[in-house]
């Protein structure tokens, strides 16, 4: 994985306010560093380029690997996952409580893959919301 400096790890980081452009879960209610992700990764020929990048908390990171894409568990298509440069969050997803509900194709392979709603999650999420966060 290639070295990301400082200030680009800042405009990504700022530019995505602190939040995993994934889920959403806030850098600040997390006790791990969130990470530098490539959207297409390196091994697909993805650059270390602002345009490239996403701020990630480390379970998406983690689950989103160097994957682009997955096959839709509704239409049985090849789908690329949700891309947070290209696509608005909101179009593809909303916030049933502490649930991450897909609302297209691409909302679908990307929360079955990163694992949104896995029950930890979920309860990470609805103890934020209680927070007021
Ligand atoms: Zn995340």
């Amino acid at each position: 994985m290639s070295y990301v400096p400082a200030t680009l790890r800042r405009v990504v980081t700022q530019r995505a306010g602190e939040q995993c452009e994934y889920c959403r879960f806030p850098q600040t209610a997390s006790l791990f560093a969130f990470e530098m992700e490539h959207i297409i990764a390196e091994k697909h020929d993805g650059v270390t380029e602002a345009e490239n990048l996403a701020l990630s908390c480390p379970c998406c990171n983690r689950f989103k690997g160097t994957d682009l894409g997955s096959i839709d568990p509704e239409t049985g298509q090849l789908t690329p996952f949700f891309n947070p440069r290209l696509q608005e969050w909101s179009e593809h997803f909303r916030l049933e409580g502490g649930v991450i509900v897909p609302r297209t194709p691409e909302g679908r392979v990307t929360a079955k893959i990163l694992q949104f709603n896995l029950l930890e999650r979920i309860l990470e999420r609805e103890q934020l919301i209680s927070m007021g966060q």
